[in-house]
């Protein structure tokens, strides 16, 4: 995905903000709140305030470049989209985020609770929390010691 394509196509300035905001997401691997961006920009020198995150993550959700993540406590934090219909899977051990993609991956049980509810469903967020491979290895050598 070509980020800065998209932000011209839709009439955007590549602002500073914007520019450092998601190039800093672009090397995570893990979920990014809104204070931990801010933080990091800092620490890389970069004086943008903790407004100006918020602002410009409210921009990248609205043109879907970025897409919220939550972690174990369930607070949001924020990492690059690709485009598709897809969801995340979150390491409980490490916090490392993975997408992977969705279709009628939940239809059964948007069925189900249509006919449980008589609601008419119309979209769904789903996310899982698992072991990645990594933190599975890791498991495995401390029960073994
Ligand atoms: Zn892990
Ligand atoms: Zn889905």
């Amino acid at each position: 995905m070509d980020w800065k394509v998209i932000l011209s196509q839709k009439g955007y300035r590549l602002s500073e903000p914007r520019k450092r905001v998601i190039e800093l997401l672009e090397t995570a691997e893990v979920a990014l709140s809104p204070q931990q961006i801010h933080q990091n920009l800092q620490q890389k020198d970069c004086d943008i305030g903790l407004v100006s995150v918020y602002r410009t993550l409210d921009l990248l959700t609205k043109l879907e470049l970025v897409t919220l993540v939550y972690d174990l406590q369930h607070n949001p934090g924020y990492m690059l989209s690709t485009t598709g219909h897809h969801h995340h899977i979150v390491c409980q051990e490490c916090h490392k985020a993975l997408e992977f993609s969705g279709s009628d991956d939940i239809d059964q049980l948007v069925e189900r609770v249509e006919a449980e509810t008589s609601f008419q469903v119309r979209d769904h967020f789903l996310q899982l929390f698992g072991l990645c491979p990594d933190c599975q290895l890791n498991n495995d050598t401390g029960d073994q010691l």
